[in-house]
């Protein structure tokens, strides 16, 4: 049978040029990069490589890159980090209703502990409003964490002009870019960003392995204390194969960025175009046009559950994502759909396909001579589904 991955958002299998490099300091160049031998300085010269690496794909000066276990702990770094360093200043953290939990997590355990938090709404296309953070913002705000790209719908947030006013307010800005980076430019310089997430399984790197960029002046508590690794923000002996290939994958994204975007998205509307050709009652969820990611794709197929969508179409080799399905394994509807005003009848029925470099236009036939089945199957058991195709036919047999 075929397989078919388009579930790239979630994780990117790893470059063949990154785990080559990767065996190298498993096997070979193991030394530890805090060692004085030359086992550890030729580790330790690997590693800074690595930090040089991601901090160009970012604009940034290498010293301002923090290595992490990945985007989950250089949320809860950042969050926490500036929450205790500025204390003193005020409690009041501003963010959206469309953030990954590891930074609305994090926002609400603030939350709970004396900290005051504003959850921004967003559109019905997932688009914080400019005028609403400015208007959030007050005398004891210390932080804004906003995220670049939404890993479920793929809205590209007003960063740029977001930064401007926090810098004019001197706030504090955070930016999850887990998604975007790698993926679409991202400048911090030009996005007037404080701090910024980035992880490394999202661009054809390692898991667990991300960074933090920490811009020269502002002040980060640390979380992880011990030997004093990474200039003493996160203690314990680097992942250093995990890190070098993350400054591995960040240089061939450097490379690929613009044809894989291209390719990505030409991709992408033709899945969306066979999708609403050959299905009906669908709705796009996110924008169209280039405040999108490139490769996501999000749409609801009312009247069927997501996940039954889902694991129809894992039976036939297909592997996508549902709204529906958080990462807890609740099958509450997703926190971002709603926040956009889907119904949760809608936000049930919805599902993600995220393409990635392997991806052919094979694959999209595949998914488009696959799903059609698959629905006209699940819709068959819709009581709902039936009715309003029956009423339909009524209506056209009056005409
Ligand atoms: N932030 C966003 C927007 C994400 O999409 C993800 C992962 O899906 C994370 C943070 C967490 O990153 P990691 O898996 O590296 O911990």
């Amino acid at each position: 049978m075929r397989r078919v991955y388009l579930d790239h958002s979630a994780t990117t299998p790893v470059d063949p040029e990154v785990a080559e490099l990767m065996m190298t300091y498993y096997t070979e160049k193991y030394g530890n990069p805090s060692s004085v031998h030359s086992f550890g300085r030729e580790t330790k010269a690997a590693l800074e490589n690595a930090r040089e690496s991601v901090a160009n794909l970012m604009n940034a000066e290498p010293t301002e890159i923090t290595f992490t276990s990945g985007g989950t702990e250089a949320d809860n770094l950042a969050i926490f980090g500036v929450a205790e360093a500025y204390s003193k200043k005020g409690k009041h953290i501003i963010t959206s209703a469309v953030e990954h939990n590891a930074v609305i997590d994090t926002c609400e355990f603030l939350a709970k502990n004396g900290y005051e938090l504003t959850i921004l709404p967003v559109d019905e296309e997932g688009f914080i409003s400019v005028d609403d953070v400015a208007k959030a913002i007050r005398p004891d705000t210390i932080l804004i964490t906003i995220m670049h790209a939404n890993n479920e719908v793929g809205t590209i947030q007003p960063i740029a002009e977001i930064g401007k006013i926090a810098k004019e307010k001197d706030v504090i800005f955070h930016v999850d870019a887990v998604q975007s980076f790698g993926k679409i430019p991202v400048d911090v310089k030009a996005m007037n960003v404080d701090l910024m997430t980035v992880s490394s399984h999202k661009i054809y790197g390692p898991k667990g392995v991300g960074a933090l960029y920490i811009r020269r002046g502002v002040r980060v508590i640390p979380r992880v204390h011990g030997g004093g690794q990474e200039r003493k923000r996160r203690s314990g002996t680097e992942n250093t194969p995990g890190i070098i290939g993350f400054g591995k994958a960040c240089e061939l994204a450097a490379q690929r960025m613009a044809q894989d975007a291209e390719r990505e998205a030409a991709l992408r509307d033709k899945l969306l175009e066979g999708i609403m050709e050959r299905i009906d009652y669908v709705k796009l969820n996110g924008p169209r046009g280039e405040n999108r990611l490139p490769g996501n794709l999000n749409v609801s197929i009312q009247f069927i559950e997501g996940e039954a969508l889902l694991l129809s179409l894992d039976l036939m080799g297909i592997a996508a994502s549902s709204g529906s399905a958080c990462t807890s394994g609740s099958l509450d509807p997703s926190h971002v759909l709603l926040a956009m005003g889907l119904s949760h009848e809608i936000a049930h029925g919805s599902l993600r396909f995220s393409f990635g470099r392997q991806n052919t236009e094979e694959d999209v036939d595949y998914v488009l001579e696959q799903l059609p089945k698959i629905v006209e199957r699940l819709r068959m058991m819709s009581p709902l589904y039936d009715q309003v195709k029956h009423s339909k036919t009524q209506k056209a047999n009056a005409l």
